[in-house]
């Protein structure tokens, strides 16, 4: 048999590769569903209304090897209706895990729609289903003269270029109206990044809580099969739960990665062309031979035997510098704290929330995120001046301060330089 060549003739064994095809509806799921299997295996239409309304799971054979690919209907839209009961169908079809996960979506229309299917893809499966993922790019005809990973490395989207940073970089291209030479080249592609997959995880699936409910259901011997079904569903329906609380606690951890994207694209389409040589040529988070000029400075201690780590910034969020400039001691701040700090602290001067600070505290936000205010305690220095009145005088008087402190989930302290007074407040002992 041909490369990339499918047969049909068979059915799927536990030692079929076995891929899941995930994205949003319109995407091109089913069409990448025919393609890879080289035969109209999916009904797949341009409509308003998907027209795949169950999971189905189809069989063929790639260089001998037997293939298992299932298709599924909405699942990954925030409105799904009948989530549970699809979710149940495609854990039973790919059971015991999908080797592989497509995430296909419509080349240069990465929407909010496809962000949400990410997410949903973790929340029905668990993060760790990121792991098996490859982005599956359909409409490459559009790509035109340009090369799909020129597309992908200048993209100013910030979603995608996350996406494609979740999933190691691994993506490819379909045009799924390809027939002949053009079908089979596309086919070869995929095959090779599905056994690079493979490789790098050791032939290890994708198996998360869910598949094991389905090894419940198969083992159970129960007398009541509807009962089952309705039990196992129920079980579906709670590790979905436990998934969706996992990826809210997850999403907010990755504010630090998404900052420094954020600043990344600002100063590719702002900054002059030296700062975007500088920018460009700057390391992916985590690697280690990254150096980089001291614009911000760290220092490091221990403390009641857990490492602390401070990185102080200049000023960095005060307007009286270029933004190019600011933006780009931003990310030095954010990669010495790398993978982000546990808390940022916003420190001004006691009684001095000017129009300047107000701006600032937006920049970290614009920059940031909303996520980050969520770490964030105001310290204010000067504590001396308060004399005799408290900080909550003090914030009762002034409703813009007042406002900050509420964003900051009412986080705020007030200390002293004066020696005797910050050795008290931190507990250092004498
Ligand atoms: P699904 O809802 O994700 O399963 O999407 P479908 O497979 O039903 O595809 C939706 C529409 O997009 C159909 O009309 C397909 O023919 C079309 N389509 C899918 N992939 C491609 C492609 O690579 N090129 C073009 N031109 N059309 C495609
Ligand atoms: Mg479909």
């Amino acid at each position: 048999m041909t490369e990339g060549a499918v047969d049909d003739n068979i059915s799927a064994t536990s030692s079929s590769l076995r891929i899941l095809l995930v994205g949003k509806s319109g995407s091109g799921k089913s069409a990448t569903g025919n393609t890879i299997l080289c035969r109209q295996a999916f009904k797949s239409k341009l409509g308003a209304q998907s027209v795949t309304r169950t999971c189905q799971g189809e069989t063929g054979t790639w260089n001998e090897r037997n293939i298992l690919v299932v298709d599924t209907p909405s699942i990954f839209e925030s409105k799904a209706q009948g989530i549970y009961k699809d979710t149940g169908n495609c854990c039973q079809l790919c059971a015991p895990g999908p080797h592989m996960l497509l995430l296909v979506t419509k080349l240069g229309h990465f929407t909010a729609q496809d962000t949400m299917a990410v997410r949903r893809v973790k929340e029905i499966f668990g993060a760790g289903a990121m792991r098996h993922m490859i982005v599956l790019f359909t409409h490459k005809e559009d790509l035109a003269d340009e090369s799909l990973g020129d597309y992908v490395a200048h993209t100013d989207n910030h979603n995608l270029w996350l996406l494609v940073q979740e999933c190691g970089r691994r993506y490819c291209a379909f045009n799924n109206l390809a027939t002949g030479e053009e079908q089979r080249e596309q086919l070869v592609e995929l095959i090779a990044l599905v056994e690079r997959l493979e490789r790098e995880l050791e032939g290890s699936y994708c198996s998360s809580d869910l598949f094991l409910q389905v090894e419940a259901l198969h083992r159970g011997g129960y007398s009541d099969p509807q009962e089952a079904h309705r039990q196992y569903l129920d079980k579906v329906r709670q590790q979905m739960q436990k998934h969706r609380q996992e990826t809210e606690e997850e999403e907010e951890s990755d504010w630090a990665l998404k900052a420094f994207h954020r600043v990344k694209t600002w100063m590719a389409s702002h900054a002059d062309p030296e700062l975007q040589n500088f920018c460009l040529g700057m390391a992916e988070p985590g690697d280690n031979s990254l150096r980089l000029i001291l614009y911000c400075q760290r220092a490091s201690r221990k403390r009641k035997g857990r490492g602390l780590r401070v990185v102080d910034t200049p000023g960095l969020f005060y307007t009286d510098k270029s933004l190019g400039n600011t933006y780009m001691e931003i990310s030095h701040c954010v990669l010495f704290s790398w993978p982000g700090p546990h808390a940022i602290l916003l420190v001004m001067q006691l009684g001095r929330y000017t129009e300047e600070e107000q701006k600032g505290f937006g920049l970290v936000k614009a920059i940031f995120g909303e996520a980050a205010v969520k770490h964030m305690t105001v310290l204010f220095t000067r504590r001396e001046q308060l004399e005799d009145h408290t900080l909550h005088d003090l914030l009762e008087a002034d409703n813009k301060l007042k406002g900050l402190i509420k964003e900051c989930g009412g986080r705020c302290m007030a200390i002293s330089s004066r020696a005797d007074e910050l050795r008290w407040k931190l507990g250092c002992g004498s």
